[in-house]
């Protein structure tokens, strides 16, 4: 069933409340990046030019210390907004009680509040009853935009859309179009990339794909805990000996079900995981004892490619290798490049380092999505149930 969209609301005169993901990154004080800032724009510029009140909130970073009160404030973020929308933004530096009410209660059609950082209440990320009750109590109607937190149940997205009509914002509707749409009912043929550190942190994301996928690419770090189930040599590369068994059952799987998976047939190695130490392109068969495999190398990149070609929807997740360092980018960047140079093909990208490596590499406008929640992302291509995009009214 289809999720109710914010365009659906009659908002005018209402007091919706909107769940935002403003947790931008900040360093003393100062926001670093506010992408995430930029991403909720479409639904409060909606929101405010619909005639709604407008009372904006979320979460920022993780609050366990007095001295977090102090430093994750949304104020600055109250201030960016602002300066972004190019209209006053109030910012109540309260996450409940009088001054935040009677704040509610001044607004006027049109207008904007930013209240408190959700984390400075302890009932937030144990989603108590009392808080959802009481944040529904301030508003008519409620909007989800916060797609980046829609795999927790906390009070500020389930536990408020327990009370009150909720509606997916923009964002959170691209979200669950594209990456839902890739575990729902993708077009096929479906090829899934995986790379990244461990086998570890995917096996649920490659168990699901391998259920929905035609082709499965491995790259990354985990790519070497495959090479080993099969035999290969691996040099000292990143294993994880507890985890070859699995790789061999996902193989297997894989196989019965005849879903295509392929692996690396040539690697970047290195003698030490550093970008000053010397590198070399090899087979897999020639990688040395004393070298690891830093990155997938370009014969690799080319069957990759190959593979590729034809798909109608591609979805990736995990760098192919050590993209941080220089040295060992190549194979993400000639990954993205393939991608991007696919033609009628719909081209998602999910997972947090993944999203930064396409952005960082100049790649960001050349995919049809980047998840913004990396989290949330991988939990959802694991097939799991998302608290906070199950808690949407259905239309
Ligand atoms: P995502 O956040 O997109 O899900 P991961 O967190 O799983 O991705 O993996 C990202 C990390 O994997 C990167 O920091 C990258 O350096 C690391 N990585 C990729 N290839 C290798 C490799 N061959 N050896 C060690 N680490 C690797
Ligand atoms: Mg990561």
């Amino acid at each position: 069933m289809a999720k109710k969209s914010v365009t659906d609301l009659n908002v005018k005169g209402k007091k919706v409340l909107v769940r935002v993901d403003f947790n931008v990154p900040m360093k003393d004080g100062a926001i670093t990046n506010d992408n995430r800032i930029v991403q909720a724009l479409p639904t409060l510029k909606h929101l405010l030019a619909e005639g709604a009140k407008v009372i904006a909130f979320s979460h920022l970073g993780k609050v366990k210390t007095e001295e977090d009160r102090l430093t994750k404030t949304l104020k600055p973020v109250a201030v960016r907004l602002g300066e972004l929308l190019d209209q006053d933004v109030k910012f109540v530096p309260e996450t409940r009680g009088e001054a935040l009410e009677n704040a509610i209660a001044a607004m006027n059609d049109g207008e904007i509040l930013v209240f408190e950082n959700t984390r400075f209440e302890s009932g937030e990320t144990k989603n108590d009853p009392e808080l959802g009750k009481y944040w529904a109590s301030l508003g008519d109607l409620f909007v989800n935009d916060a797609f980046g937190t829609a795999h927790r149940a906390h009070a500020s997205n389930k536990g408020i859309a327990a009370h009150l009509e909720t509606a997916a914002g923009f964002l959170m509707e691209k979200e669950i179009n594209f990456i839902g749409g890739v575990v729902d009912a993708p077009e096929r043929p479906l090829v899934a990339i995986l790379g990244g550190a461990k086998v570890s942190d995917k096996i649920g994301v490659i168990e699901n794909l391998i259920e929905k996928a035609d082709k499965i690419l491995i790259g990354g770090g985990m790519m070497f805990t495959f090479l080993k189930a099969l035999d290969q040599n691996i040099g000292k590369s990143l294993l994880e000996a507890d985890k070859v068994d699995l790789a061999k059952s996902l193989i297997e799987k894989a196989e019965a079900k005849g879903v295509k998976l392929l692996l690396p047939i040539d690697v970047v190695a290195s003698k030490e995981f550093s970008n000053d130490s010397e590198f070399r392109t090899v087979a897999v068969a020639d990688i040395a004892a004393d070298e690891m495999g830093l990155d997938i190398g370009a014969e690799s990149v080319k069957l990759f490619a190959k593979e590729l070609e034809g798909a109608k929807t591609v979805v990736w997740n995990g760098p192919m290798g050590v993209f941080e360092m220089p040295n060992f980018a190549k194979g993400t960047i000639g990954i993205c490049e393939s991608i991007a140079g696919l033609k009628n093909a719909i081209t998602i990208i999910g997972g947090g380092d993944s999203a930064a490596a396409a952005m960082d590499l100049g790649f960001a406008d050349q995919f049809t999505h980047i998840s913004t929640g990396g989290g949330a992302s991988l939990e959802y291509l694991e097939g799991k149930v998302l608290p906070g995009v199950e808690s949407i009214s259905e239309k």
